[in-house]
């Protein structure tokens, strides 16, 4: 009774001085909170959910080092210029060099990890399913030509579904930490063809891994987007 008596007493104290600790600190209302301004976007699967497709191995990397890293900087480079309290998208449309690689890096990776689940797969329906149609036939082609445009694209970057603003659909192919929000279009799903995305599980076969990431893609996600 006493050992409980005495834990109640210790849990209540660090309950008390945590919050004691948040309400005094200066900072929490300014600089302090600002250079934390980004954050990892939380995943709606567990680590491990979305294998085999993507091993638990690739998203602790590819999630939680890569992306975090991409966060970290951005947050860091942008203190203190004019982009401090910017959306991300301004961001990304303002911007050039290092402050672009990694706001790029962000929203692109924001958009991915996003883009999946373990009951994914199948096809896209409604409107979005109408405009993939549109655009390029069926979407079996679809599927044929968004594959073809990450295989061949050289070095690292992403391939984009992207809509313009009378909602056409188009496939984009953006070298390093590009998005299609830099040519006026809204980027609806992205394959990340940088090597730290399938590596690990793939090796030098980046066309396996873009033909499986389709049974993991969260459709309701992706017309979201749209
Ligand atoms: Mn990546």
């Amino acid at each position: 009774m006493k050992k409980i008596y005495f834990t109640c007493i210790m849990l209540s104290g660090l309950f008390i001085s945590s919050a004691y600790a948040q309400n005094i600190n200066p900072n929490n209302n300014n600089q302090k909170t600002k250079a934390m301004k980004f954050e990892l976007p939380k995943l709606p699967y567990a680590t491990n959910a979305l294998e085999p497709v993507i091993s638990q191995q690739t998203i602790d990397f590819h999630y939680g080092k890569h992306l975090q890293a991409y966060i970290t900087n951005l947050n860091n480079l942008i203190q203190g210029t004019k982009f401090e309290n910017a959306d991300l998208e301004t961001i990304v449309k303002e911007s050039d060099g290092a402050v672009f690689n990694n706001a790029g890096q962000t929203l692109n990776h924001n958009i991915y990890f996003l883009s999946f689940s373990p009951n994914g797969g199948g096809e896209p329906k409604g409107k979005l399913a109408e405009a993939i149609n549109a655009a390029f036939g069926s979407f079996e082609n679809f599927k044929k030509e968004f594959n073809a445009a990450g295989v061949s694209l050289f070095g690292s970057g992403w391939v984009w579904l992207a809509k313009d603003s009378a909602g056409k659909l188009q496939i984009t192919k953006e070298a390093n930490a590009g998005n299609p929000v830099t040519k006026g279009l809204t980027p609806l799903l992205g394959f990340d063809v940088w090597e730290h995305s399938y590596y690990l599980d793939y090796q030098n076969r980046r066309a396996d891994h873009l033909a499986e990431l389709w049974k993991i893609i969260d459709w309701n996600a992706v017309e979201a987007h749209y």
